[in-house]
């Protein structure tokens, strides 16, 4: 297929003037029939990447998808877009599933969705060489590997179609990317010499933002009332917390909602479903709200409390801005965290997971408190070391940190672990030693002898939180060297005696304790700058349609499609058709009712 065609089919169904990065390879591939893994971050454009090979390459497409939820919108959506598609799993009564079925036998569809499991029931897989399937998409295929984060048995049982199916290819897709997983993914769906498409998993749309935590419900109250029009999500770490903060958003006027694994099944999906419809606008919410998340217009995700690694943080930031519009990520960060955190891995009975788990920390902490540009350090920890730097998405290259000389107060910092170490000698953790350096009156001090030492209280001119600061900034340059076991201690390294002895100047960061925060807006990739009111206007009309068809909102448009419309303002049929994500079918849905009220809008305000 020529990629004339290709670019036809995706403005006529999808109404896209143009493929996301990798896709028309990905696509043009699998029309090919070979194999293919396909490795996109998320927001990436998985979807169209086996949806567009179905529309254009006849015969039946069977996608398996984990989530019953994420199947049924899927389908949605397609429908609205004017595609035959279908989808087979548990809740249907016997008699839909039948009317499906012969549906299928007739070739009515061009895509199956189907929950792995029912892949397996006897008397379905016979009847699959008949349907004409001509291409296997497993979506998140990491479910297949017990490395990865969501491991779904019932996925080990898909090689099996291989025999059932014969000559029939696989693409497999996900955003999960260690290596382990996807040697997993390849080896256990026995794929054919695949192609293997890796997209960077740097989110040109996607911010990211350290805020020193104080007050943190009052933050999160201000933060959201700031964005009145914006649904987002805060991470919490404890279900009690999740609750705690929805309660406080909600006397605060936001319509705010909590989620974790311990409220009942029937209420978290009211919950989840009331968000996906825009109905709630706020979810505070454990890590358990997860996969199931396809909500394209997430536009911030906070985090209350420390993620437990990065690939997490990477993962739940992740949910922002899949719609490709601006997303906002902030953490909350405060020191007290990190030390809860340290305690809880104490509690670890494992020492490996332990190890494991202060080396996560570690790398989370120097993340929250480095100067360095936080969008390069997420890529580096996914192996893209190049990413070039500044980039115009995070704090630190929006607002560079203050760095000041810190001469002085490094060799006030290492020198007090020396004459510690050489008074005692026994190397102490950072708390003592910044008791020392701030003249503290402590029963250990006084039992030691410390306040007999030439650095006591050598450092009144920076309260504690500061020197915590610099002396984690002192470890992450490698002057001092961390112990790893349980309570752990400093040391000087070599480096840092070498230092001392050499006695360069010194730059360090400000600590972040010190200084303003300012929340200003970056300006990110992505934005699409229209009118506001109109905006907001036609989301109204959105939802109310949406509402009539019993579908999510972004069923019916996405936000990029409003956006636009908001900032061309078309008047006529033809200017409509061009608005991206409108395609033949839904121009001819929906059209008439968008049209009447931009056209009515401009006339309020003289512009017809
Ligand atoms: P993923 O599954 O990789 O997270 P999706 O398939 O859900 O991503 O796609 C994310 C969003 O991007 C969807 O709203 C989809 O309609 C949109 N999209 C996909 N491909 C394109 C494209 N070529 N141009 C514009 N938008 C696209
Ligand atoms: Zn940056």
């Amino acid at each position: 297929m020529q990629r004339a065609d290709l670019l036809a089919i995706l403005k006529r169904t999808f109404g896209y003037g143009s493929f996301r990065p990798l896709q028309e390879e990905i696509i043009t591939d699998t029309l090919a029939g070979r194999d293919v893994f396909a490795l996109l971050p998320t927001g990436g454009g998985k979807s169209l990447c086996f949806q567009l090979p179905a529309i254009a390459g006849g015969g039946l497409t069977v996608v398996i998808s984990p989530l019953i939820a994420l199947m049924k919108d899927q389908v949605e959506g397609l429908q609205a877009s004017g595609v035959a598609a279908t989808f087979l799993n548990s809740t249907l009564s016997s008699e839909e599933s039948k009317a499906r079925f012969r549906g299928l036998y007739r070739g009515e569809y061009k895509l199956l969705y189907l929950a792995p499991e029912r892949v397996m029931l006897s008397g379905f897989v016979e009847r699959l060489p008949e349907l004409g399937v001509r291409l296997i998409a497993v979506d998140e295929a990491h479910c297949i590997s017990e490395w990865g984060h969501d491991f779904r048995p019932e996925y080990r049982q898909l090689a099996s179609l291989r025999q059932t199916l014969p000559g029939v290819p696989f693409i497999a897709l996900t955003a999960t990317a260690t290596l382990r997983v996807r040697e997993d993914i390849v080896r256990l769906l026995e794929l054919r010499d695949p192609r293997c498409y890796t997209a960077s998993f740097n989110r040109p749309n996607l911010s990211y933002r350290i805020l020193p935590k104080s007050k943190p419900t009052e933050q999160v109250i201000q933060w959201v009332k700031a964005r009145p029009e914006e649904t987002g999500i805060v991470y919490c770490q404890s279900r009690k917390s999740t609750e705690a903060l929805a309660e406080r958003l909600r006397a605060a006027g936001v319509s705010a909602q909590a989620y974790h694994a311990g409220l009942e099944p029937k209420q978290r999906e009211k919950s989840q479903d009331n968000f996906l419809r825009d109905r709630t606008r706020v979810m505070c919410a454990t890590v358990a709200f997860g996969m199931g998340v396809h909500k394209p217009n997430v536009r911030f995700v906070m985090h209350y409390d420390l993620p437990k690694n990065i690939e997490s943080y990477y993962q739940e930031t992740g949910r922002a801005g899949r719609d490709g519009l601006p997303g906002e990520c902030v953490l909350l960060y405060s020191s007290a965290d990190v030390i809860k955190q340290k305690a809880f891995i104490e509690e670890k009975s494992d020492p490996e997971e332990q190890r494991i788990a202060r080396e996560q920390l570690q790398q989370m902490v120097h993340y929250a408190e480095s100067g360095g540009c936080r969008r390069h350090m997420l890529l580096s920890y996914f192996g893209e070391h190049d990413f070039p730097v500044p980039c115009n998405g995070c704090d630190n290259c929006l607002e560079p940190k203050e760095r000041f000389d810190g001469t002085v107060p490094a060799q006030k910092f290492l020198s007090c672990i020396f004459r510690l170490k050489q008074a005692s000698r026994f190397c102490v953790g950072m708390n003592h030693i910044v008791e020392v350096l701030t003249g503290a009156d402590t029963e250990k001090i006084k039992r030691w002898g410390h306040d007999q030492l030439s650095t006591y209280g050598i450092g009144k001119e920076h309260s504690r939180a500061e020197w915590q600061t610099i002396g984690r900034e002192l470890i992450r340059l490698g002057f001092c060297s961390q112990s790893a076991e349980r309570m752990s201690t400093l040391d000087i390294s070599a480096e840092g005696m070498a230092w001392l002895k050499a006695r360069s100047p010194l730059n360090l960061t400000r600590p972040t304790a010190t200084t303003k925060s300012r929340p200003s807006r970056p300006t990110i990739e992505g934005d699409v700058v229209c009118d506001e009111f109109l905006f907001a206007q036609l989301r109204t009309l959105r939802r109310t349609i949406a509402e009539e068809r019993n579908v999510p909102p972004y069923i019916i448009f996405p936000d990029v499609t409003l956006r636009h419309l908001a900032a061309r303002q078309p008047s006529t049929e033809a200017e409509f058709a061009e608005i991206p994500g409108v395609g033949e079918r839904k121009l001819r849905d929906f059209a008439a009712p968008f049209l009447e009220l931009v056209v009515q809008w401009k006339k309020e305000r003289g512009r017809a």
